[in-house]
């Protein structure tokens, strides 16, 4: 039933294929937008479609910029020889957070996931190789930091099989309880992880 109109049904129904948003979000959404200055409708509209036009891959490492480059790469203080492999931009944004990794970064935009018909050829694997073959830049180490679930376990897995003939260093961040977690509502296999990985104190 169109209570509002289409024009409002049709934004009303546009919020609602965002992901997490529900028709009532989609509805508190649209009614905000209604309500809200048309400057406000403007801006938000600009943004979406700058965005949609002028965002692209870092020719490097396929994070998202608007520059041929991104920020990292360009970066000449940053330790070249040092790559940290993520699924997405975002997980590269996590770690940029934290401050204390000063390597660039490869973003794969995926893993693999036969399920989904995600093979390592709809991933940037292939760049990935690229920049390791590169003799003008010599890569001394590769930080696996896809996710710990099946997905990102298998693109690790396939990752370190690639790596290993390439005689750079490949490693993998290491799982764990959590901080500021209780053990005794951690589940078995990350509480497994945390016990095979374990260090000296
Ligand atoms: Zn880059």
């Amino acid at each position: 039933m169109n209570y509002y109109g289409s024009p409002v049904a049709r934004l009303i129904e546009e919020f609602s294929k965002l992901p997490g948003v529900g028709t009532k979000s989609a509805q508190r959404m649209a009614f905000f937008i209604l309500n809200a200055p048309t400057e406000r409708a403007d801006q938000l509209a600009q943004a979406i479609a700058a965005a949609k036009a002028q965002a692209k891959h870092c020719t490097q490492c396929y994070n998202l910029t608007d520059t041929d480059t991104c920020y990292i790469c360009a970066n000449g203080s940053r330790d070249a020889a040092t790559i940290m492999v993520v699924e997405s931009p975002q997980d590269m944004a996590a770690y940029e957070k934290t401050r204390e990794y000063d390597g660039t970064y490869h973003v794969l935009h995926g893993a693999i996931s036969p399920m989904d018909g995600v093979g390592p050829d709809q991933l940037r694997i292939k760049e990935l190789l690229m920049r390791l073959n590169n003799p003008d830049a010599p890569i001394t180490e590769v930080i696996v930091a896809t996710n710990p679930n099946v997905e990102g376990e298998a693109t690790a897995m396939y990752l370190s099989r690639l790596l290993k003939p390439l005689g750079i260093k490949t490693t993998r961040i290491a799982h764990g309880v959590p901080v500021g977690g209780d053990l005794e509502y951690v589940d078995s296999v990350t509480l497994l992880r945390a016990l095979q990985w374990r260090r000296e104190l």
